[in-house]
């Protein structure tokens, strides 16, 4: 989760900096772990014994969030009802017990109903400085726009993972199929991928063809013709490494030998 650096660095700043907003929404897909993040950020404020950006999650405070029993700390993600909402209104009017801040974690906040919302809402609008939200949704357009506008939004984006993923995929298919490729396929192949990809297209292509040196059900080419493939794809992976050479001219090549 510490993939989230950037997001997690503006948050620790502010909050050295004492500028903490009161409220904000953290955005993004499913796949983002946001309460996780946010819990995390949650034990870095209150950590006994934090690093420059995480907290140690061994002290005292943190073991508590950890636990759920740190008295300055809730989680509301079950109920989300009027009812729960106005006692959360009610319990906010004290100043937090033992910390400096009361952090409040609000999960599937585009599930929160305007009734329960309006509620939500005056909390959010009367900011008790020492009061900290953290909204959490999958989708900025289904918070309830009367919310969004009292906190500030943190973004999250799918993550790379998934976009590598993806693009491993393409690349391992087309490499499964390399042999039945025509001249033509494997030049538009080059001609679609982005200069910046041709390093991690070869790194694929010589992890894909050191398998199937070892891979005796793979008949698409002898062990000899693999063994000069995974040379060529190794030799242009390099060739692109180190030197100015035309590197999409040196890609067509190795495909071309293929
Ligand atoms: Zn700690």
């Amino acid at each position: 989760m510490f993939k989230y650096d950037r997001q997690n660095k503006f948050l620790v700043e502010s909050f050295k900096s004492n500028k903490l907003a009161h409220s904000y929404i953290l955005v993004g897909p499913k796949s983002v772990d946001k309460k996780e993040f946010a819990v995390n950020f949650v034990k870095f404020a209150n950590c006994q014994n934090p690093s420059q950006f995480f907290p140690c999650d061994k002290c005292d405070n943190c073991l508590k969030i950890n636990k759920g029993s740190f008295i300055d700390f809730k989680i509301i993600e079950e109920d989300l009802s009027i009812a729960k909402m106005r006692e959360l209104k009610n319990e906010l009017i004290f100043p937090p017990y033992q910390a400096d801040l009361r952090f409040l974690i609000i999960n599937n906040a585009e599930q929160i109903k305007e009734d329960a919302a309006s509620v939500l809402l005056k909390t959010l609008e009367e900011p008790r400085k020492r009061n900290v939200f953290f909204l959490l949704a999958n989708s900025v357009y289904q918070v309830l726009p009367t919310i969004k506008s009292r906190c500030q939004i943190l973004k999250f984006n799918p993550f790379l993972k998934e976009a590598k993923e993806k693009e491993e995929f393409i690349f391992g298919d087309f490499l499964s199929k390399l042999k039945s490729k025509t001249i033509i396929e494997k030049f538009s192949f080059v001609k679609n991928l982005e200069e910046e990809k041709y390093f991690s297209f070869l790194e694929e292509a010589i992890k894909f063809f050191q398998g199937k040196v070892r891979d005796d059900s793979f008949r698409d080419y002898s062990k000899k013709e693999l063994v000069i493939i995974l040379k060529n794809f190794k030799k242009a992976h390099s060739l692109i490494n180190k030197t100015n050479a035309n590197q999409r001219l040196a890609l067509e090549n190795t495909l071309l030998n293929t």
